[in-house]
């Protein structure tokens, strides 16, 4: 994924949780190494002409919501959230939040995911869930007027982003439309203080615009700029109904862009102007969003579905191609996410790898790696996760410290206490 350095055959190099080198296959076989140092090392994997590529970026989830998986389908959006979603949210513990999300992550090593951009009711379980897995996460604040403060963010926010390298904080509010304008004014007084990114949710549905042209007479983008919350960047998850002025704030503001449109799609919000963005140059990262909404934390769908609707939306099936919506899963996620270390495979970079087995009948033939990739691939041709050096998943095994089925046994047992059935 590097923009001047194209697909070679050759070898990766990791050494604790970093890429030590790579090398290409001509140097290897020229025997053109004596610049290259003399390592025995502990583990040496034959990738069998698979592909090596960075981890997918899902830049926007919400872990824990796993337990909501086909819980509420097929309602409409406001009363999904309230009647459904925010009552069974209630009953959660953080030790549910816990136990919730490390199901969670073992969905997003099967997918590909190496980094995930977090918002939940309590960042402290997610991170702990995500410490305890191997996990590397960004976690933002659900912040609004019912839970968390902004005295809670600003110590979570010193707290996560000192701990571990495996996380890191952005400050973030859940949106415009769950918060007063008196708490936006603390959360831009926070990004003042510490010269951060903001990020929350922003245009996702054609209600939630007007209600703010109601209450403000301006969209959410453009409320938010007037209150100083994006002046030092951050970006906003779904932008699907976005005015002219608000692609301008975003391009003013050098703010990104998460999509997220498996959810979109499902909840019948709507088709992100993708192909807009990318001509203003706004960055533009992928995310599965909750369970609730999706059902399934799955980049290679999510790929799919950015390239499909953006086609569509634009009449023009050649609007985006395959290495873009590629470029957004991987190395534009990385960058929305504040995760300079983690974008392409190169020496220095964190060693978030995953392997694509090749050898599968959807992925043969090679006429275009990354057209089948983002067309054809589905998590089935993951053959190998690699996180901070650490491989947590292959060939479907887990290497996670837990047993896999004690991690279902727990969440099936959350599910029974909050709503007496598992469903079945
Ligand atoms: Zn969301």
């Amino acid at each position: 994924m590097e923009k001047t350095r194209p697909m070679f055959r050759g070898e990766i190099w990791v050494k604790n949780d970093k890429i030590a080198c790579v090398v290409n296959g001509e140097d290897l076989e020229n025997d053109n190494m004596k610049d290259f140092p003399k390592i025995s090392w502990d583990v040496e994997i034959d990738c069998r002409d698979n592909l090596l590529m960075p981890g997918f970026k899902d830049a926007h989830t919400h872990s824990a919501m796993v337990f909501l998986r086909s819980y509420a389908d097929d309602l409409p959006l406001d009363r999904w959230l309230k009647e459904k979603i925010f009552p069974a949210e209630a009953k959660l513990t953080e030790e549910d939040i816990f136990q919730l999300t490390r199901l969670a992550v073992l969905e997003y090593l099967t997918s590909g995911i190496t980094s995930i951009f977090d918002m939940y009711l309590t960042s402290d379980s997610t991170a702990e869930a995500c410490l305890d897995m191997g996990m590397r996460c960004v976690l933002t604040s659900g912040l609004n007027d019912f839970t968390s403060s902004i005295e809670r963010m600003e110590e979570q926010y010193n707290r996560w982003n000192r701990k571990n390298s495996l996380i890191s904080y952005q400050l973030g509010f859940h949106a415009e439309y769950t918060c007063s304008k008196e708490l936006l004014y603390h959360v831009a007084q926070l990004a003042h203080k510490y010269s951060a990114p903001v990020f929350t949710h922003l245009a996702e549905t054609r209600k939630e615009v007007d209600e703010c042209m109601a209450r403000y007479g301006m969209t959410p983008a453009v409320f938010l700029e007037t209150i100083g919350i994006f002046d030092y960047g951050g970006g906003g998850f779904h932008c699907i109904h976005m005015t002219g002025d608000d692609v301008d704030v975003f391009s003013r503001r050098r703010l990104s862009v998460v999509t997220n449109s498996a959810s979109n799609l499902k909840l019948a919000s709507g088709i992100a102007p993708i192909a807009e963005f990318e001509r203003r140059k706004i960055p533009v990262a992928i995310g599965t969003d909750g369970a609730a909404s999706n059902n399934c934390l799955d980049m290679f769908r999510e790929m799919f579905l950015v390239a499909g609707l953006s086609k569509m939306r634009e009449e023009d099936a050649a609007s985006l191609n395959a290495m873009k919506v590629l470029r957004m899963a991987t190395a534009d996620g990385a960058k929305v996410m504040c995760l300079p270390k983690c974008d392409v495979l190169a020496k220095g970079k964190q060693a978030d790898i995953i392997m694509i087995d090749l050898h599968q009948p959807n992925m043969q033939p090679l006429h275009d790696i990354h057209g089948n990739l983002v067309y054809s691939g589905s998590k089935s041709n993951v053959c190998m996760t690699m996180i901070n050096g650490r491989i947590l998943y292959r060939n479907g095994e887990f290497f996670v410290g837990e047993s896999v089925e004690r991690i279902y046994a727990e969440c099936d047992r959350i599910v029974k206490r909050i709503f007496g059935t598992t469903n079945t």
